[in-house]
């Protein structure tokens, strides 16, 4: 075990007694595409002891330019990205701990899922949960690393509570500019990410080590100008999550449905049902389209419209940005 992380203990800020501590960390992955990939696979070859990742989509072939954990078999296999990254972190590194979990993260099952976690790692596209993540984080005292990239640029900033403005006094800041652009149909250019993910686990290692180096400032950087900058960012007075107000965490309202942003795709939540046999719902559904299935994920085309179902009564409907027309096909054929 020595010998494997040789490299990394030679170099002095880690040593023996860093790994030690490495070794002794949990941390909980939230999004496992291209920054949440990059971020797992460097934490389990560096020997972090757990690591959970959480997502709640699978794998497409537009996903490959940049989500480097994942190839065309996983397509073929229709494998969800967290049981993928699971399968294919524990040939890496098996003395890790690797827990893959195929969930949509929100208000209900936030505070279960990063419970004993020493670090969170934000791999989202999306900002919302980004704010739910900024609430679990001080609710209890969690560090956590804020990431985002889009196009050939990118950011980050280390949230640590009591200590660093949070999540919410970044994001209200001028220089916070472009964090919306996270969900953007812009694009992206894998450096982007891969630089911000690599960052991110940097950190990761220096605030599971107990360093003093961890990065206070927001950090923004451009590959395609070859542009890297920071900028001080303050505790704002009137943040509403500095002062103990977990709004995003205590909302009493779950996002029904939710369009996936560039994808051209709705998710449908259903609070009401807890899980769904796929293999009672294929029979059923085989009488209307065409079903495939395994024990992660039921595919069900029927005329034009393409859907998947997820044990936990999730369903996504592709090729539509119409939230009342997903929501219809789902009472339509999964019912509840
Ligand atoms: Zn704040």
């Amino acid at each position: 075990m020595i010998d494997r992380y040789s490299r990394q203990i030679l170099f002095p800020e880690i040593g023996e007694e860093g790994q030690r501590r490495l070794g002794n960390s949990r941390v909980v992955i939230v999004g496992c595409g291209a920054l949440g990939t990059i971020i797992a696979t460097s934490l389990v070859r560096a020997g972090v002891g757990k690591v959970r990742i959480i997502d709640r989509d699978f794998i497409e072939y537009h996903n490959l330019q940049r989500q480097v954990l994942f190839d065309e078999d996983d397509i073929r296999n229709q494998l969800p990205k967290a049981i993928a990254a699971e399968q294919h972190l524990k040939r890496v590194n098996s003395s890790v701990e690797i827990e893959g979990v195929v969930a949509d993260v929100n208000y209900t099952n936030i505070e279960r899922l990063v419970t004993g976690a020493d670090l969170i790692l934000d791999g989202l596209d999306n900002l919302e949960t980004r704010f739910l993540i900024n609430d679990v984080s001080l609710k209890h005292k969690i560090p956590w690393v804020y990431g985002g990239a889009v196009s050939s640029s990118g950011m980050t900033i280390s949230i640590i509570p009591d200590e660093t403005p949070c999540f919410r006094c970044v994001s209200a800041s001028p220089t916070g500019r472009g964090i919306a652009l996270t969900c953007d149909t812009a694009g992206v250019i894998s450096p982007a990410p891969f630089i911000i993910g690599s960052l991110q686990t940097a950190e990761a290692m220096k605030i599971l080590v107990g360093a003093e180096e961890i990065n206070r400032d927001l950090i923004i950087i451009d590959v395609w100008k070859g542009e890297f900058s920071r900028f001080k960012i303050g505790r704002r007075a009137d943040c509403p999550a500095c002062r103990g107000e977990y709004e995003f965490l205590e909302a009493r309202f779950g996002t029904r449905t939710t369009s996936l942003c560039g994808q051209n795709a709705v998710q449908v939540l259903n609070p009401r049902v807890r899980s769904i046999s796929l293999e009672d719902l294929a029979a059923q559904l085989k009488l209307v389209g065409r079903v495939t299935y395994n024990e992660f994920m039921l595919r069900f085309v029927v005329d034009a419209q393409e859907m998947f179902i997820f044990p936990d009564g999730r369903a996504i409907v592709k090729n539509t940005a119409d939230e009342s027309l997903a929501r219809g096909l789902y009472a339509k054929y999964i019912g509840a």
